[in-house]
């Protein structure tokens, strides 16, 4: 009798460049794929919001539903089960007699657990693991983990290293097995939020990944990447690279490509330079663990903030004082997207003008972007706040000159509503001058 293995999708929703399913292709063995929604995420959290916010349940189930086509082109069934995943898969292994349990390798301190938990309940079942959301292996870097440099520069001078991408065999995945035990969900095509500047799944990735290239757009990346608006100022890889709709490797190979065929300048270059930053959050969300999401991070001392809850409900809704980042928070709030100027300036608010607790406005981020990622939100929101990787020690965006310099004549403010809500003062003061 062949093999039995469970392949337990995660963030690597695509075909192509993905090791995990080329190694596949070339087994004898019986085929159980599977993605597992739990309920956790559509619940509060410690800091009150839903981990999975509706334009990152949206760009799930487009993504889940393309990879579920692509899939029964190649003779295989996507399940979708839905459950605490250490309950639901510990059932599904031993109900479909699962010999091997192959997975991607998470840098997340709470997937990590949770594989630990997995493998400790599934004592009989091997269990394989494969880094397939960074653009190097554990592996391929020159240091320890425990050596990953304490800032950006000194990592990306030091990762002079060839990319790789895998691609999958010709011919059909091995049999699936078809015993479908607990109830699978029905993946629906159509999903309605409007507002979506991105549809998830793979095709659409590819799609992207061709139009962005075949012009002029990545030659003109620097100038442009540090505007407000505009879907074509930077290249909007995040939402798919979050889910691995595609990776990063992918995209690498595509900068590379362009250079090679088209043009070859400092825009070309700062693409993968931004795509070596995420990289660095990877590696370093892995070497940081728990610390990534403790308020001190990786400092001695804490941050000096109050938390004000009407502070933190004024910046979420777009109510502050400050009008363009209401604007900032009204466009994530109806899109699920906002640019990376933009995030600077609502986060650098929270923790300098509000006062707040930095890990609030991340729970916050995490609830709302598309493109939510573990390392790479939690690691700009600890840099902002000057408890993370920032040689400086933290950021302070001036919103004053940022207006002037990047919305001059306020039409970002304007689209997204920045002066309907403004409040005059930050608090409302009670008759004796205390907030209330
Ligand atoms: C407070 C804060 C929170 C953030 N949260 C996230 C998040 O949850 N998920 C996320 O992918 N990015 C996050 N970023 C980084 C960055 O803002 C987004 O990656 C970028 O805006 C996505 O748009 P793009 O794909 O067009 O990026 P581009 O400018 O086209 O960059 C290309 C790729 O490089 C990577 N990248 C670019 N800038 C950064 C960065 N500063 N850190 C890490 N990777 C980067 C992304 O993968 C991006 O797709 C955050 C930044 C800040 C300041």
């Amino acid at each position: 009798m062949s093999k039995r293995i469970l392949y337990w999708l995660q963030n690597d929703l695509r075909i192509d460049d993905n090791p995990i399913l080329s190694e596949l292709a070339t087994e004898q063995c019986a085929l159980d794929i599977v993605f597992v929604i739990n309920p956790h995420w559509f619940k509060n959290n410690n800091y009150q919001q839903k981990p999975y916010g509706v334009h990152k349940q949206q760009f799930l189930i487009q993504s889940l539903y393309e990879l579920q086509q692509a899939l029964i082109e190649r003779g295989q069934t996507l399940h979708v089960l839905e459950g605490e995943p250490v309950s639901v898969l510990k059932q599904r292994i031993a109900e479909q007699h699962i010999d091997e349990v192959v997975c991607s390798e998470l840098v997340g301190t709470y997937e990590q657990r949770q594989l630990a938990r997995l493998k400790a309940h599934c004592p009989h079942a091997i269990f394989k693991t494969t880094q397939q959301d960074t653009l190097f292996q554990q592996s391929d870097l020159p240091f320890d983990l425990d050596e990953l440099p304490k800032s950006f520069t000194p990592f990306r001078k030091a990762m002079n290293i060839p990319i790789t991408t895998s691609t999958l065999p010709k011919g059909l995945l091995p049999q699936p097995i078809t015993l479908c035990a607990a109830n699978p969900i029905e993946l629906n095509k159509h999903t309605n939020n409007n507002n979506a500047v991105m549809h998830g799944g793979l095709k659409s990735a590819q799609t992207h990944l061709k139009q962005y290239f075949s012009g002029l757009l990545p030659s003109t990346y620097k100038i442009t990447r540090n505007e407000l608006d505009g879907f074509n100022n930077t290249t909007k890889f995040s939402s798919w690279l979050a889910f691995g709709c595609v990776s990063a490797r992918q995209v690498y190979k595509a900068v590379e490509a362009y250079e090679h065929n088209q043009i070859t300048n400092e825009s070309t270059y700062w693409i993968k330079f931004e795509l070596l930053w995420r990289e660095y959050f990877k590696w370093h969300a892995l070497k940081a663990g728990k610390s990534l999401f403790s308020f001190k991070g990786q400092k001695q001392t804490k941050p000096l903030t109050t938390f004000m809850p009407n502070r933190f409900a004024a910046w979420c809704n777009g109510s502050t004082p400050y009008p363009l980042v209401n604007a900032i928070m009204n466009e994530l709030n109806a899109t699920g997207y906002i640019s990376n100027r933009s995030r600077q300036i609502a986060a650098s608010c929270l923790v300098n003008e509000l006062g707040l607790d930095w890990r609030y406005g991340a729970a916050y981020f995490e609830q709302q972007l598309i493109d939510y990622d573990v390392a790479a939100n939690w690691g700009n929101w600890q840099y902002i706040a000057g408890v993370g990787v920032d040689p400086r020690g933290g950021r302070h965006f001036n919103i004053e000159k940022q207006t002037l310099q990047f919305d001059s004549h306020a039409f970002y403010t304007n689209k997204w509503q920045g002066n309907e809500n403004t409040s005059k003062q930050l608090d409302t003061l009670n008759e004796v001058d205390w907030p209330i």
